[in-house]
């Protein structure tokens, strides 16, 4: 027999007559023959309720992460029982699993734990039975039994790693937007819902700004090759397969845009171009744990160059002041910034084997007078930072001058 597990996120959960909606949802999938191991979300925007409390409460977090994973893991309680309750109202054998109960080990790096491994001996027996685990996202719990969470978005995780362990047919994540679509419907009216996508894009488009999936889930489902489609709880439609490479099928050449608004720059300007230069200006940026993602430092026409990295926006302003008095240590010109830029990406698996999208897309950039701050590419992506202002307008413009609206046979 085959095996789904089938995940619910908040908004798909977010009423009693939405979790009616997953029944139906669940009953349809034993109907047609399959085992089903459902992970919900806490319903609706709890989570984001918990946090608020937690803040009223301590809102410079004196306290710790151990209490707010225990917090946070109530979300995801409420739900499982109610759909259990439901459940077991229309006939279907359910029953609930906090994470703990259904064997999720994590280490202890409270509100962004990582699963290291589920017990699954409980679970499949249960499956055996006859019975729907209704297991909760999001949680699990350390060697101690403490209670971890596995950072926002995290039931998606939960889903695929269960789809993993107990090898199942699919892992199917329910939301409340068709699939996964060539870029942002709200900003580009002809966006389409792909009907594959492979797992590298899916990973790319994940971390570069497309948040449909929690990028640890792509991560875990790439890893363990396990076929996940995105798809709506509302209507009936297959959505996006996520899956490995299909050496026969044609790729397109941009599978899709993916962009994020969350970017600043810092620039050094006057550096000797001397060696641990990049070491002395990024050293203290890492330490006090800001992420930096790209990092360009000019070749030097005299003996001076300028060194330009991007970091999230909320760190804009802390980065900023290390790069002062840095820039005095190292005997730097001065330091600039900017903090209204995004950062827009094509990607497709297609471009390894197609010479020139970079061009094009620079070409189609020009002629819409949007000036590019920095460029970066890999294998499979070509990443543009642009001032925030022209984002959207880039967004189309791409979109159209790739043909992204029409499907590839
Ligand atoms: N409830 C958690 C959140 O809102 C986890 C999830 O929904 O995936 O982030
Ligand atoms: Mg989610």
């Amino acid at each position: 027999m085959s095996l789904f597990v089938q995940k619910f996120g908040g908004t798909s959960v977010a009423s009693i007559s939405h979790i009616e909606n997953v029944v139906r949802k669940v009953i349809s999938a034993r109907d047609e023959g399959h085992d089903v191991v459902v992970v919900v979300s806490a319903m609706g925007d709890e989570t984001d309720r918990l946090v608020a409390l937690a803040n009223e409460v301590d809102h410079q977090h004196i306290s710790g992460r151990r209490e707010m994973d225990v917090l946070l893991s109530t979300g995801e309680q409420i739900t499982i029982s109610l759909l259990a309750m439901m459940l077991l109202k229309h006939g279907v054998k359910a029953q609930s699993y906090t994470g703990r109960q259904a064997g999720i080990l994590t280490d202890d790096g409270h509100t962004k734990a990582r699963i290291l491994d589920i017990d699954t001996a409980h679970l499949k027996a249960r499956i055996e039975e006859g019975v729907v685990p209704v297991v909760a996202g999001f949680q699990g719990t350390d060697d101690d039994g403490n209670i971890t969470t596995l950072g926002r978005g995290g039931s998606d995780t939960t889903a695929v790693a269960l789809a993993a362990v107990l090898d199942a047919d699919e892992c199917r994540i329910y939301t409340d937007v068709k699939g996964v679509f060539t870029t942002d419907p709200r900003v580009v009216e002809g966006a389409r819902c792909l009907k594959e996508v492979t797992f590298e894009e899916m990973l790319e488009l994940a971390s570069l700004g497309s948040r449909v999936l929690h990028t640890r889930a792509v991560e875990l489902a790439s890893k363990y090759e396990v076929p996940l489609r995105v798809l709506s709880s509302f209507e009936d439609a297959p959505g996006t397969l996520i899956t490995r490479e299909d050496e026969s099928m044609e790729q397109p050449i941009i599978s899709g845009i993916a962009f994020t608004r969350d970017e600043a720059k810092l620039t050094v300007l006057g550096v000797k171009d001397v060696p641990g230069i990049a070491s002395a200006i990024l050293g203290p940026i890492s330490k006090a744990n800001i992420e930096v993602d790209m990092i360009v430092q000019n070749v030097a026409a005299d003996q001076s160059t300028d060194f330009t990295f991007t970091v999230r926006r909320e760190d804009y302003d802390q980065a900023l002041e290390i790069l002062e008095k840095v820039a005095k240590n190292i005997d730097a010109r001065e330091v600039a910034g900017d903090n209204k830029i995004a950062k827009l990406s094509m990607v497709g698996v297609g471009m390894r084997s197609h010479a020139g999208v970079a061009s094009r897309m620079f070409e189609v950039l020009a002629n819409e007078s949007i000036n590019i701050l920095m460029i970066s590419t890999s294998e499979i992506k070509i990443s543009v930072v642009v001032a925030e202002k022209y984002l959207e307008l880039a967004a189309r413009a791409l979109h159209s001058a790739f043909d992204l609206s029409e499907e590839v046979s």
